[in-house]
């Protein structure tokens, strides 16, 4: 572990002093630099980023730690293969309007920036062109009618980018506006950053989040329980106190998780913070992420021996999603009725 007490850093001066050079990233690690081989190119398409709290939970002088291969860039992104493409769920076609992403009945993501506080090499997003369409205020109104010309969405969906790179300033600026359209009852946040920098979890955003008419949902994003340190626990669990929900998606990913074993201790340690597993997502195609894909068959094989070793009620939902279809695809179980 690097002696390095994350837990005292407020997160505003962790999220402008992320690592973005991979030398550092190994130094850091007291790993060798020739494990870089092309991965400067790499970088240069999507480039590094990853906060010290994130690198503080990497085992030092471990090249295969799961949560650095989660972010290392990696020369076999580089490689093309035809299955893997730069819009592999055509959230470019989906798009109503600025940050409006509508493809789901009763919920929408809007994505309020396009930036993440960690870039993880598998991201579907890898390639979208977000700046093109941020919302910015004098969005607002347009929303607005956007939604109650809907009057089947009853919730929104904070996505991105990651929206907890926000101030809480701006976020609470959006859930003010939301909540004061009456059809709208639920607000989902979608972030990684409470597990990378687990101090975004501050005294102001609980208190926006609980004082709020909208009933909040926080599904984090966490592969590992690597990841799920007694801090991060601690940070969870103070949402969970003030009655938010949250919920924990992963991605199944070659090399990372892709043992049952691994996935159930995942589970496990969610639990212990009060965190309900939701989403196993297989990897989506995107291009510059065929390392980590699984064959259907190896996938099969992990999640049935989850389903056999853990209670149903930490299993999570293992899906897929397919462009152009009304929900998340649930895989396996689905075909016998
Ligand atoms: C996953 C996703 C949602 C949310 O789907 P749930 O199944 O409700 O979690 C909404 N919009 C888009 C574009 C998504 O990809
Ligand atoms: S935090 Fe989420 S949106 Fe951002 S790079 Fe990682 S997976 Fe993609």
């Amino acid at each position: 572990m690097i002696n390095y007490l994350y837990q005292e850093q407020n997160w505003q001066s962790q999220l402008s002093d992320l690592i973005t050079d991979p030398q550092e990233l190994l130094e850091l690690l007291q790993l060798p630099q020739d494990l870089l081989g092309g991965a400067h190119l790499a970088a240069q398409s999507f480039k590094l980023r990853v906060p010290r709290a994130f690198v503080a939970k990497m085992q030092v002088g471990n090249p295969f730690d799961p949560l650095l291969l989660q972010v290392l860039p990696h020369h076999l992104e580089l490689k093309e293969h035809p299955d893997f493409v730069t819009d592999p769920l055509g959230e470019e076609d989906a798009n109503q309007q600025p940050g409006v992403l509508h493809k789901y009945k009763s919920r929408f993501l809007l994505t309020l920036t396009g930036a993440c506080a960690v870039h993880c090499r598998y991201c579907f997003r890898r390639h979208f062109p977000y700046q093109e369409n941020l919302p910015k205020n004098q969005d607002w109104l347009n929303i607005k009618q956007y939604i109650e010309s809907q009057p089947e969405i009853n919730e929104v969906i904070f996505s991105g980018g990651d929206p907890l790179t926000l101030s809480n300033r701006k976020l609470g600026e959006w859930i003010e506006r939301l909540s004061s359209i009456q059809q709208l009852k639920f607000l989902r946040i979608h972030s990684r950053v409470p597990i990378v920098i687990p101090n975004r979890v501050d005294d102001e955003l609980i208190s926006i989040l609980k004082n709020s008419r909208l009933r909040i949902i926080v599904v984090v994003h966490s592969n590992h329980a690597a990841e799920l340190d007694d801090f991060t626990c601690h940070k969870l669990a103070q949402l969970i106190e003030h009655k938010i929900t949250v919920l924990n998606q992963a991605v199944l990913l070659k090399g990372v998780n892709d043992s049952a074993q691994i996935l159930s201790n995942l589970s496990y340690r969610l639990f212990d913070a009060g965190v309900m597993p939701y989403y196993l997502h297989v990897l989506d195609k995107v291009k510059g992420a065929q390392h980590f894909d699984l064959t259907p068959d190896q996938t099969e094989l992990i999640y049935k021996d989850v389903l056999a070793n853990l209670p149903g009620y930490l299993v999570p939902k293992l899906v897929r999603e397919i462009a152009g279809e009304k929900n998340k695809t649930p895989l396996f179980g689905t075909t016998n009725f």
